[in-house]
């Protein structure tokens, strides 16, 4: 293309809130085959809300939300703070938490009144010699309806769920037919368990999932299919989603997300609309056509 086409290229893309911040962004756009989707913060608002505690074990209901959130105080994650807000709500005052750790995409742990409490999915509760057999049966009662559930166990024994609940973005499903009608193909990937991944997904009108990924290997998907031949876009907003973004042919931030994921992005989304990623890999296509006089 002629660097006129390119330059108009990105005056319409400005006027849509996308910032391609290379040439060779523009080139790759119009190529991509397959563009992976993180979940929350992407296609999801991100902002979760506490909307049920399901005491286990005959653990007291307010008991359950004062202990998870005193352990989770420490924790910068969405979820974290979600649980915080819960209890505050409900003007539950969290308990002082000593040695305080935290494992990304598994959960939290802490000592709180003497207890050792740990908060977070039932694969890490589990690796930390939980058994979570007990919470089975709520977990996956609220993970069909796309919610995500998370465990509290205290001293070793499960002692709620926690249900969090967080929105689909107004235009996710907009955003899954923009990148279709462009001839990709869109694929979910997310550390949230499987049952909550596949509901959010066919709500969004995708068709493949990958669950259960832990931040490390969100790149390893995209490498993956990088090996089969694809050209891949990586659309995220979070610290996990940095090397995916920097991994994939092209990385698309959301905007509104952190700074480390948009520093590791050719492509940035202005605001927190997740739509403009169908129209990013249209206007590359666009900029290459020799009639450039189609761009208006
Ligand atoms: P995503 O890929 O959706 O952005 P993460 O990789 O950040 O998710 O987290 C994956 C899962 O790990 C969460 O869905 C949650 O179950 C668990 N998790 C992570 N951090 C915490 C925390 N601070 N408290 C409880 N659970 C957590
Ligand atoms: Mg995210």
């Amino acid at each position: 293309a002629t660097p006129l086409a390119l330059i108009r290229g990105g005056g319409i893309a400005a006027t849509r809130g996308i910032l391609i911040r290379s040439g060779e962004a523009f080139q790759v756009l119009k190529d991509i085959t397959y563009v992976v989707l993180d979940k929350t913060g992407t296609l999801t608002e991100g902002k979760p809300r506490l909307v049920k505690i399901i005491p286990l074990n005959g653990f007291d209901r307010e008991e359950a939300l004062s202990l998870s959130a005193a352990a989770e105080e420490h924790s910068e994650h969405p979820l974290a703070k979600a649980i915080a807000a819960g209890a505050r709500e409900e003007g539950i005052v969290g308990a002082e938490a000593r040695d305080f750790h935290s494992v990304t995409g598994g959960g939290v742990s802490a000592s709180v009144d003497g207890a050792r409490v740990l908060v977070g999915t039932a694969r890490h509760l589990s690796a930390e010699g939980v058994d979570t057999e007990t919470a089975e049966a709520a977990l996956q009662e609220q993970e069909a309806r796309a919610h995500t559930a998370v465990v509290l166990a205290v001293d070793g024994r499960p002692a709620a769920v926690l249900t969090l609940a967080d929105t689909l973005k107004a235009d996710a499903c907009e955003a899954v037919s923009a990148i279709k009608r462009q001839g990709a193909t869109p694929l979910l990937v997310t550390g949230d368990n499987r049952l909550t991944a596949e509901a959010i997904a066919r709500q969004a009108g995708i068709d493949t999932v990958h669950a259960e990924i832990l931040p490390q290997d969100k790149a390893g998907i995209v490498r993956d299919l990088q090996a089969k031949g694809a050209r891949v876009a990586m659309v995220g907003d979070g610290i996990n989603d940095a090397p995916a973004l920097t991994q994939a042919d092209v990385g698309i931030a959301i905007g509104a997300g952190t700074d480390i994921a948009i520093e590791s992005s050719d492509v940035v989304l202005i605001g927190a609309r997740v739509s403009a990623v169908g129209e990013a890999i249209g206007i590359g296509a666009i900029s290459y056509r020799k009639t450039v006089q189609n761009l208006w």
